[in-house]
């Protein structure tokens, strides 16, 4: 089976759908998305997007808070426009339908999160992902430009390496025609062939033991690209969310956001001392690599797995009403958070690195955008500002469809592509080393390739993975794909690629911090 779009769009979150819509207006679009529409990171973004409004704050200040945030290496080009169009991307949203909470007065009641000097985080009470989410599907859905396949899984790239008979000379030479995409219904490989591939599959918080991110995030979209030899950058930037509900064996993890902290909650080790005066003056609003690290350092101290967060100081009926969801979930746990304190641990939570794209959103590959948590755009150098990202992912959306526009009349439909091959091949006998693997992998990057790092355990996450590899190589060889199988080899793939990222960066810098160099450097 054949399908043909002028775009073909990878991912159903903010990047995704707000690309899809914008496309709409010069093109047929189709978005496949591998679960239901709305089960992505988007939905589960609590905190807000950060953007300049208040009248005492300025463009100056937010770009100043991301540079320090990026810990010198972001680029700051991109910083400036991101921060000055942003919004006008406001707008865009709030056109489609999503809500943010206003005061009495009518103004908008712009939210203070780690890390910024000032109030401008536009939010929807503790759950503005999901109002996004809930804005943008409603509207995708009715669009009559817009085909969405739900449950339909990316397996690979299309590109010249499928055609058989090109001979690349440059990598720079590389097009991409589509993508191999899987049928839930009939587990069937289908063609899915575009003018324009736009890559919007979010990050990769499952390859982690404890991590926020919904099961889709297995980093598929880098893999993908990876694989058909685009550039990718910054992998070693993982960011862990300092404060996750510590529940055993909840997974996602559910996020207390940070917002708490920028209400005015507050860090405490079990004796009930606050900590972070001892690690950086500005204590609980920190950006969150500082807290994240003082609190695996307080864990690894007392030998707990969890710190707490106290906000029984503040006034309780604000508290209810500004986190209704934190109030409630914490409750199914018999946590009344305006009189008991919260136990949190760091997750996985965010990937600021990717498929490098330049500011326009085009990957080294032709014909091959990316946005959103998947690209890595260099807004957030070594650390990712809080509430940056959703902003980052709506401005690239839209830099992508202005861009990408001009060229489609110089872009046609590649014809040729061949089916999809894997004549002999048969479902592996035991699916459950597959799941077994996956198991290993995320031990192996939750202990060695972690918050704090060094160079004996890079190398031996390097080792283990190998086998993994190795093992998982010949698996997929010899079987009919699965989503399983798949994201178990992506899985593998960026793993791979963290673990390489970090041993070539020898120096502690933002997300990246080892033992071997703690200090800040000039890159050896
Ligand atoms: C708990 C939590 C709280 C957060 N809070 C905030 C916040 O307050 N502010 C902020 O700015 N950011 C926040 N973030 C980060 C932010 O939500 C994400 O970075 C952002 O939503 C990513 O959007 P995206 O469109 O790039 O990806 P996503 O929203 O993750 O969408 C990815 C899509 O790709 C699909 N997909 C993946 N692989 C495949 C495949 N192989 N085939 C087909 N489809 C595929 C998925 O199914 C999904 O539809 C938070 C994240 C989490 C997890």
């Amino acid at each position: 089976m054949k399908h043909k779009s002028d775009y073909l769009v990878i991912g159903s979150g903010l990047a995704g759908l707000m690309f899809a819509l914008k496309a709409s207006e010069f093109g047929t679009v189709t978005i496949i998305t591998k679960s239901k529409i709305d089960n992505t990171n988007t939905s589960y973004a609590q905190g807000g997007i950060a953007t300049v409004k208040k009248v005492n704050d300025s463009y100056e200040s937010h770009i100043s808070d991301t540079l320090i945030a990026g810990d010198g290496i972001c680029n700051e080009d991109v910083v400036r426009t991101v921060v000055t169009e942003g919004p006008e991307m406001i707008k865009d949203l709030i056109k489609v339908g999503a809500k943010f909470d206003k005061k009495e007065d009518g103004t908008y009641d712009l939210g203070k999160e780690g890390g910024h000097s000032e109030n401008r985080i536009f939010h929807h009470k503790d759950n503005t992902g999901f109002e996004i989410q809930r804005a943008l599907t409603e509207t995708v859905k009715n669009h009559k430009n817009i085909t969405i396949f739900e449950n339909y899984y990316a397996v690979d790239l299309i590109t010249q390496h499928h055609l058989g008979y090109t001979i690349i000379r440059d990598k720079s030479d590389i097009e991409c025609y589509g993508a191999y995409v899987l049928n839930p219904d009939t587990q069937e490989v289908e063609r899915f062939v575009s003018k324009i591939t736009y890559m919007a599959t979010g990050g990769l918080g499952n390859i982690y033991d404890i991590t926020t991110n919904p099961k889709v995030a297995t980093g598929d979209g880098i893999a993908m690209a990876y694989r058909a030899k685009v550039l990718i950058d910054s992998m070693e930037f993982v960011q862990f969310h300092p404060t996750a509900l510590y529940n055993k064996n909840e997974r996602p993890s559910f996020l207390i956001t940070e917002a708490l902290r920028g209400f005015g909650a507050i860090l405490r080790d079990k004796n009930g001392y606050a900590f972070m005066i001892d690690y950086d003056e500005r204590k609980d609003l920190a950006p969150r690599d500082i807290v994240a690290r003082a609190i695996d350092t307080e864990m690894k101290k007392s030998g707990d797995e969890f710190v707490y967060l106290d906000a029984t100081h503040l006034d309780s009926d604000k508290l209810k009403s500004h986190f209704p969801n934190i109030y409630k979930k914490c409750l199914t746990l018999e946590i009344d958070i305006t009189k008991n304190l919260i136990p949190v641990a760091p997750a996985a939570h965010y990937l600021v690195g990717g498929i490098k794209v330049d500011k326009n959103g085009r990957s080294s590959i032709k014909r091959l955008y990316a946005a959103g948590e998947c690209s890595s755009t260099g807004l957030h150098g070594a650390n990712r500002l809080a509430s940056n990202s959703l902003l980052e992912a709506l401005v690239y959306a839209d830099k992508a469809s202005e861009d990408s526009k001009t060229r489609l009349k110089d872009i046609s439909i590649n014809e040729k592509i061949p089916k999809w091959h894997d004549d002999g091949a048969t479902h592996p006998e035991e699916m459950i080393l597959i799941t077994q693997s996956f198991k290993e992998l995320q031990q192996i990057m939750t202990y060695y390739v972690g918050i704090v790092r060094s160079n004996l355990r890079l190398n031996r996450a390097l080792n283990r993975l190998e086998i993994i590899y190795r093992e998982t190589t010949k698996l997929y060889d010899r079987s009919k794909v699965s989503k399983e199988i798949c994201e178990l080899r992506n899985a593998v793939n960026i793993s791979y690629l963290i673990i390489k990222m970090a041993k070539a960066r020898k120096e502690s810098r933002g997300l990246h911090y080892t033992v071997d160099y703690p200090q800040k450097g000039k890159l050896l």
